[in-house]
C-alpha cells in the first residue's frame, strides 16, 4: 500500500481544490509560518476518520470548512479524498486504487466514501486499523505527541505496540465476541429460567 495523492478541497486554508502527488522516498512540505503545512496533516488525519474537532484545532467539526478571507466568501463543503495504490491488495479490497473521501456541508451533514461508495465511519476504522494510518495512529505524530508518549502510562505504551504490531484489531474482535457470548449466556439463563417455571 502507497499513498499517491491528497485532494484537498475547501478544507481550512484550501479554498481552491489543491491535489499532492507523493513520489517515492521522501515528501517534505515547507513553507511560512500560518501557510497551511499542518493543514495538510489534518486533512490526512479527518479524511481517515478524526472524530475530534479539537484535534484538528476546532471547535466543531464544520470548522474544517474554508471560512472565508478579506477577500473570498466562506465554502459551504469541504472535501478531502485520499488515494492508495493498493496493488499489493494490502487493504482489504479487491481494486489496484483504494480512494477514501470525506465530506462535510455547513448544515452538519457529511459523508464518508470508498470508491466512490457511501459507507460508515466504522468501516474506514477498520479497514484502516493496524495499517498504522488509522485515526489513532502513530505515522502521524503531531507537535508534543513525541513528548506525550514518552510520558504515557505503560499500560497506555502497551495499546501503541498492540496497534503497531496489528494486534489491537483482534484484541477489539475478541472483546466484541466475549461481550456477544455474555449476552447469549444471559439469554440462556433466562430460558432456562422460563422452562424451570413452565414445568
Ligand atoms: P506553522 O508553521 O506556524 O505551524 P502552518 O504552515 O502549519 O503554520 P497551518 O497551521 O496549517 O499553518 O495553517 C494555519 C492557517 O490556516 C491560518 O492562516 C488559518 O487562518 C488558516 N485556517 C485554518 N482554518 C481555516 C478555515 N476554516 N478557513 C480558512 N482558513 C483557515
Amino acid at each position: 500500500m502507497k499513498l499517491k495523492s491528497l485532494i484537498i478541497n475547501g478544507f481550512k486554508s484550501f479554498a481552491d481544490k489543491t491535489q499532492i502527488n507523493f513520489q517515492d522516498g521522501i515528501t517534505a512540505v515547507v513553507g511560512p509560518n500560518g501557510s497551511g503545512k499542518s493543514n495538510v496533516i489534518e486533512a490526512i488525519r479527518w479524511v481517515l476518520g478524526e472524530q475530534s474537532a479539537k484535534n484538528l484545532r476546532g471547535e466543531k467539526m464544520q470548522d474544517v470548512i474554508f471560512a472565508g478571507t478579506s477577500n473570498r466568501a466562506p465554502l459551504n463543503r469541504a472535501e478531502v479524498e485520499i488515494i492508495f495504490d493498493n496493488k499489493d491488495r494490502y487493504l482489504p479490497i479487491n481494486e489496484d486504487e483504494i480512494v477514501i473521501a470525506r465530506r462535510i456541508y455547513r448544515n452538519g451533514d457529511s459523508e464518508f466514501l470508498v470508491n466512490g461508495k457511501p459507507v460508515r465511519l466504522k468501516d474506514i476504522t477498520s479497514l484502516m486499523m493496524d495499517t498504522g494510518l488509522g485515526r489513532e495512529s502513530f505515522s502521524i505524530i503531531s507537535q508534543g505527541r513525541v513528548e506525550s508518549i514518552f510520558n504515557s502510562k505503560p499500560e497506555e505504551r502497551r495499546i501503541i505496540i498492540e496497534e503497531v504490531a496489528g494486534v489491537l484489531k483482534y484484541k477489539k474482535e475478541k472483546q466484541k465476541a466475549q461481550q456477544e457470548l455474555f449476552e447469549t449466556a444471559d439469554h440462556l439463563d433466562r430460558v432456562a429460567d422460563i422452562v424451570i417455571e413452565l414445568q
